[in-house]
């Protein structure tokens, strides 16, 4: 029998504690959260770090750099020339798709905002309530596939028993305004949850993490030392001494040579990766393979898509609504 919000509440956690398998006396915290309209239990436990038979954990004296990047989040250089990558274009297509969804959303409805001081109509108020449930559904696919990005990397280091972790931290240069496009990119980069979910989870794993200074990584060449232009594609090719790579892999192995503290560069050489094993983060994203329109909508042969309101989640960047094709095809037969 509940009687109070207190009893509410000491209720919600054990069954929250309990389906996620903590005893209730390593939970340190609980946070109600409200995120699209909806409410969730955030629950901090104290977790044991993992412990490896004897000869088969982490080594401390195995280093790898980790650079982190938007179209790669992170790119890893370890031991032994043993590299990986993990792609991150689904995450970037999925920001894509949410905003260009969210703008025909907005314009579909724009004649029906409310004026300042005006109450909203149920149509208006209906539309707020999908386009919160939207957002929240954009922003868990997005942490999802970075919290699967670093599942990736710490599995992958674990197998290569990797016990030190260099990353690479660019944030000192994110406050530089870099003009809207660019500046699109870098808020939707969210490079302090990639490098705080990768921290905790090598945490865990047992592995130790130093955060590094990673300025003129992606723009020195590893055999010669000399400052090369940004290149272009993802291939770094160096003008002076003909050296050619991935700019990804050579930022993270420069990077393995650094000290934590922002010292200077130890006179380490850099080991380049010749194994690249290739992931990819995120493969529930609809732009993962799979198909972008909502399975649960009837096909859209028959009835016309409403752009507004139930339409299906994403429509692909660039495609025209039925509408606007009917009106360019009569235009044609004139
Ligand atoms: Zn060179």
């Amino acid at each position: 029998m509940l009687r109070s919000a207190g009893d509410v509440w000491a209720c919600a956690l054990e069954v929250n504690a309990w389906r996620r398998g903590y005893p209730l006396e390593q939970v340190r915290s609980v946070t109600l959260l409200c995120e699209g309209g909806r409410l969730f239990l955030d629950v901090t436990a104290e977790i044991p770090v993992t412990v490896y038979p004897p000869g088969e954990g982490p080594h401390p004296g195995r280093v790898a750099g980790v650079d982190v990047g938007i179209i790669h989040p992170y790119a890893v250089a370890g031991p032994d020339t043993k590299a990986l990558l993990v792609s991150g274009r689904a995450i970037r297509a999925e920001h894509r798709m949410h905003l260009a969804d969210t703008k025909a959303r907005r314009r579909a409805v724009a004649r029906r905002a409310p004026k300042p001081g005006q109450r909203g109509s149920r149509r208006w108020r209906k539309y707020r309530a999908r386009a919160r449930q939207v957002q929240g559904r954009h922003q868990r696919r997005v942490r999802q596939a970075q919290h699967e990005a670093a599942r990736t990397v710490v599995t992958w280091a674990v197998g290569q028993r990797v016990g030190v972790l260099h990353v690479g931290d660019p944030r000192g240069v994110l406050q530089v305004p870099a003009g809207r496009r660019h500046n699109l990119r870098l808020r939707q980069w969210q490079i302090g949850r990639l490098l705080q979910v990768l921290i905790d989870k090598a945490t865990l794993a047992g592995i130790t993490v130093h955060l590094v200074d990673e300025r003129g990584t992606s723009s020195t060449c590893p055999a010669c030392r000399r400052r090369v232009s940004k290149p272009r594609g993802r291939t770094l090719t160096c003008p002076h001494c003909r050296f050619s790579g991935h700019r990804d892999l050579v930022a993270a192995a420069t990077i393995a040579t650094r000290t934590p503290g922002g010292g200077p560069t130890t006179p380490t050489p850099v080991v380049l990766p010749g194994v690249v094993t290739h992931r990819r983060a995120g493969r529930h994203l609809p732009g993962a393979g799979r198909s972008r329109r909502d399975p649960r909508r009837p096909p859209p042969g028959g009835a016309r898509i409403k752009m507004a309101g139930c339409g299906p989640p994403h429509h692909p960047v660039g495609s025209r609504s039925p509408r606007t094709v009917r009106i360019h095809n009569t235009t044609e037969t004139r």
